[in-house]
């Protein structure tokens, strides 16, 4: 069925003149009984796809979501447009109420959280009346292959089949294809279901590049974007640290977010940050979801992110007004060692799943090409090779050839017994005849000094390609060793090129210490 015959209820209800994107098609969907799962991006408007049959259909949607302070959001959202909305979670004291409700048919809406919609109490209430519509929002964790699996989105299933006469609406941003797939399988939706929005955001502009000094670079970056913004940083202890000296370097009102600050302090931060317009926020993962500020100017990452989806999520927090936007991601080699040692300690079923995240991830922070482009692709989209709009694509970076250097570097690891850190290496590879390297007679070995003048410049930024690339990996003493792919580079059967970093001026440079 069509959704235009909506349009009117789309605009009393909503305010809005039209449908956008793919949620005309999700809607007429839903509308028909059919199931579907609907992938779209961050801000393409995903609850309208069952706020508006809320509205529009006899009985209740019942809405899973695991996001209790999403959801309350959602609910005040709901409810100012006039719908009848309730919820059912951990913080609702008027559950009583509630069900009654339900069982009247005096809702529309119903949010509930995954593992109260699992259990017995729900399962009564919804065959004491039917649902017209069960919707599962963030659909992606109930998929090992997600990056946010959830167990109690497996136990779903059992109720969904229960009703197989009600329409089934999976909502994700953040799915590639592999776990598209099985989000299907999981939920039972026929892979005709699949409704795939764009996920290019042409404002957005990205930038990645290798950390030297977190604080200056971030400290220039927010410099040239005068409009509010966010800096993911991975830690509590670093959102805090980084407020502080942003603030200092800056002058801008900079507040720190994090799940360890208590609620009350949070919502003041939110609260700010929402009304601000020049305001930065230094903050965990946890800040950002459910916000509604669309005129975040940038993003910026002081660490790698956990997956190419959570960065293509937190990334797209910004510009949602569709205004240009800038996003900044910093990385350096030891993020790669630390999110590579942490598959350590997955269980077998998830392992192939993250480390091919991962991978991905090394790819995106790599690649000399465009960054739009990668991303698109990762979420199986076949753009345009150039954006016009990435730092790859507006400066393109010089490639050198650094597949000799590598082999002269693994030698050295391999030489030295793949204990030693970077500094170490580098200095046994430039010639540098410390103390160290003396009482160890490494000046003694063939590959002391094999690396010459400029070349020398070369060997911080491959250390962090190879490790990357799973060429090289961490000790637990922090010394490199080989990776997987180190033998192959060694070698020499894979090329390795990497792009020229930027010339260094005057004495300190000269030195290349940090
Ligand atoms: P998502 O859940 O996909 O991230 P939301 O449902 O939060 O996105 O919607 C993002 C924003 O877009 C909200 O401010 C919403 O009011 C707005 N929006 C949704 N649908 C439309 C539409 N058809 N026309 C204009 N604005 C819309
Ligand atoms: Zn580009």
């Amino acid at each position: 069925m069509s959704a235009d015959i909506l349009l009117p209820l789309l605009k009393s209800t909503f305010g809005f003149d039209d449908f956008r994107g793919r949620q005309a098609e999700v809607v007429g969907r839903v509308m028909a009984g059919e199931h579907t799962l609907a992938v779209m991006p961050t801000g393409a408007g995903k609850s309208l796809t069952y706020q508006l049959p809320a509205v529009a259909l006899a009985g209740c949607v019942v809405v899973v979501s695991p996001l209790i302070a999403l959801m309350h959001d959602q609910l005040r959202g709901a409810r100012a447009a006039g719908i009848r909305a309730a919820s059912l979670t951990s913080v609702d004291a008027d559950f009583a109420d509630t069900r009654q409700a339900y069982r009247d048919g005096q809702l529309d809406l119903l949010y509930i959280a995954p593992e109260r919609a699992t259990g017995e109490g729900f399962r009564a209430l919804m065959e004491a009346r039917a649902p017209a519509l069960f919707a599962i929002d963030e659909a992606h964790c109930v998929s090992e292959w997600g990056h946010d699996f959830r167990p109690d989105y497996r136990l779903l299933r059992p109720l969904l089949d229960a009703f197989p006469g009600v329409p089934r609406l999976a909502l994700t941003a953040t799915a590639d294809k592999h776990t598209r797939e099985d989000i299907l399988v999981q939920l039972g939706i026929p892979s005709k279901g699949l409704v795939l929005a764009g996920f290019d955001r042409p404002n957005i502009r990205y930038r990645v590049n290798p950390r030297i000094g977190a604080a200056r670079q971030l400290s220039a970056f927010i410099a040239a974007n005068p409009g509010p913004g966010i800096v993911y940083c991975p830690t509590r202890d670093g959102t805090e640290r980084m407020a502080d000296r942003l603030a200092a370097a800056t002058g801008r009102p900079v507040a720190a977010y994090h799940a360890g600050l208590d609620a009350e302090r949070r919502a003041q931060v939110q609260h700010d940050f929402v009304a601000s317009e020049d305001g930065i926020v230094t903050a965990t993962v946890a800040f950002g979801m459910g916000i509604d500020k669309p005129d975040v100017r940038f993003v910026a990452h002081a660490g790698l992110p956990k997956s190419i989806e959570s960065y293509y999520q937190e990334t797209g927090r910004a510009g949602r007004d569709g205004d240009p936007a800038e996003v900044l991601m910093l990385w350096g080699a030891e993020d790669f060692a630390r999110a590579r040692m942490r598959l350590g300690e997955l269980p077998e079923a998830r392992l192939a799943g993250e480390r091919a995240r991962l991978d991905a991830l090394a790819a995106l922070v790599e690649t000399v090409e465009c960054r739009r482009a990668l991303l698109l692709r990762h979420f199986g989209e076949a753009p345009p090779e150039n954006c016009g709009n990435c730092d790859n694509c507006l400066d393109p970076p010089k490639q050198v050839d650094a597949t000799v250097l590598a082999q002269k570097l693994l030698s050295a690891i391999y030489r030295t017994g793949q204990t030693y850190g970077a500094a170490h290496i580098e200095a046994v590879l430039t010639g540098r005849r410390d103390d160290r390297i003396v009482s160890r007679s490494h000046d003694k070995l063939s590959v002391f000094g094999l690396v010459e003048g400029e070349e020398a410049r070369l060997i911080k930024p491959l250390v962090r390609t190879l490790m990357a690339r799973e060429a090289l990996a961490i000790t637990e003493h922090g010394g490199l060793m080989f990776g997987p792919a180190g033998r192959a580079v060694m070698k020499g059967e894979v090329p390795v090129m990497i792009a020229e970093p930027p010339a260094r001026r005057g004495k300190r440079a000269a030195r290349g210490g940090q």
